[in-house]
């Protein structure tokens, strides 16, 4: 296998993420991607399960999205919004209030997810501060739960699972308990929530945890932490970033659930891959604490490129995809072939679990197995699946042709027999 003179020189020096360096297998050279193909440097083709961490709803290189990019990068590729603002912040501001439930209606715009959630997070402490001169700085968040991999972000994630242990002296201490799936649950966070005057808010990720393994939970665990929030009046932060643009089959999970909260962050599939863009969205409820005489009052936050006006430019037009093809059909499709080809594994030996919400599939196998050899193996097969954990998923763009969707499908059965008979 020929390898391109770039890696081996880059490979002395870049630091990649999540990965032991000096172990870790060879990163895959990839050259192109096009739909939902990857075309590797040394010439092969895989068919792409995962959508580059969640992005690429649309499939990659959707020439709608580079038009967009290429439109905005002649007249202003970006300008600071510290001062001034631009069309395409504006236009995109006015459409997610308009798209997202309940009154979600004041937009920040930010760069990444984890920025997204610290924002959220930091809205909430200023809420209590500004609207009610309270010192509300805690928060409740949830096992299996993953919100970025900043400092206050990394508080709130599961502490175990959240791959964050080692900084467990450095991250602010907040309440990470189970989901309230259960009546006893709830009664638990009741208590919870009635003996610490100090939580702001409530934050999860709705109907499914993503990088925590795709954990599925169901509506009713949503309507008792907004029934919760508002009897104790702590605020409900849905963190949308992985759920977002119709991965659950709806265009948010909130509205798939029929839950709304008072703050969402989103990111991810917000330009379908194309760019870095993320957006903090809070209530008139929260945002009325903030609208004021008192400049003290104002958010005290500001990224270098918040609003890049590329980014937001790509994101209109996904929104636009969404408004003229029909995703969230295509979403559900997927969700009815995993549904026909998965349920069976639900009796295979060394299954523990098969689950499936919107374009979304999930295998967790009973023991751990060797994440590098499964994703050496997957590539063996042409397709690209990376198992989180003893989890194996699939995340593919909405986009993808049926029989590629049934490669990969078929990949992840083979590969339940495959871990089934290797040695362990
Ligand atoms: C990916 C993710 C984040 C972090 O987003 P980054 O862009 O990686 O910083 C936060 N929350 C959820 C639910 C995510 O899936």
């Amino acid at each position: 296998m020929t390898h391109p003179a770039w890696l081996a020189s880059g490979l002395e020096h870049i630091w990649l993420p999540y990965a032991q360096m000096k172990t870790a297998p060879r990163p895959t050279a990839v050259e192109r991607t096009d739909g939902s193909r990857i075309r590797l440097a040394d010439g092969r083709e895989l068919i792409d399960g995962v959508g580059s961490w969640w992005t690429s709803v649309h499939g990659y290189n959707h020439p709608k999205l580079l038009a967009a990019a290429r439109a905005q990068l002649e007249p202003m590729p970006h300008v600071m919004l510290g001062g001034l603002v631009h069309e395409q912040a504006c236009r995109l501001a006015a459409r997610l209030a308009a798209l997202t439930p309940g009154d979600l209606s004041r937009v920040f715009l930010s760069e990444s997810g984890s920025v997204a959630v610290e924002v959220a997070m930091k809205i909430a402490v200023q809420y209590w501060r500004n609207a009610h001169g309270a010192r509300r700085t805690k928060f409740v968040s949830f096992k299996g739960g993953y919100h970025g991999d900043t400092f206050a972000t990394m508080s709130v994630c599961d502490p175990e699972e959240g791959m964050h242990a080692l900084f467990a002296g450095a991250l602010a201490e907040q309440h990470v308990i189970d989901l309230p799936s259960t009546p006893e649950d709830e009664a638990q966070l009741d208590a919870l929530l009635a003996r610490h005057g100090d939580i702001a808010a409530i934050i999860v990720e709705p109907l499914i945890q993503g990088a925590g393994g795709m954990r599925m939970h169901d509506a009713g665990v949503l309507q008792a932490l907004r029934r919760l929030a508002d009897r104790h009046d702590a605020l409900l932060i849905f963190d949308e970033i992985f759920t977002g643009f119709g991965r659950t089959g709806a265009l948010f999970a909130a509205d798939r659930a029929g839950v709304a909260p008072d703050i969402m962050t989103l990111g991810k599939a917000l330009t379908g891959g194309v760019t870095p863009l993320a957006a903090t969205l809070a209530s008139e409820r929260v945002y009325s604490a903030f609208h004021d005489e008192d400049p003290g009052k104002a958010l005290m936050h500001g990224p270098t490129y918040t609003g890049h006006a590329v980014g937001c430019a790509v994101a209109n037009a996904s929104l636009d995809l969404f408004d003229e093809e029909p995703r969230l059909e295509q979403a559900l499709r997927l969700e009815r072939q995993f549904e026909a080809a998965l349920a069976p594994l639900r009796d295979t030996p060394g299954v523990r679990d098969a689950r499936w919400l919107g374009a979304v599939a999930a295998v967790e196998m009973d023991r751990d197995f060797s994440i590098d050899a499964a994703r050496a193996w997957f590539i063996d097969q042409g397709v690209f699946v990376r198992p989180l954990g003893r989890v194996i998923y699939l995340t593919p763009a909405f986009t993808i042709a049926e029989a590629d969707l049934d490669r990969l499908i078929g990949a992840v059965v083979d590969c339940v027999s495959w871990l089934n008979s290797a040695p362990r």
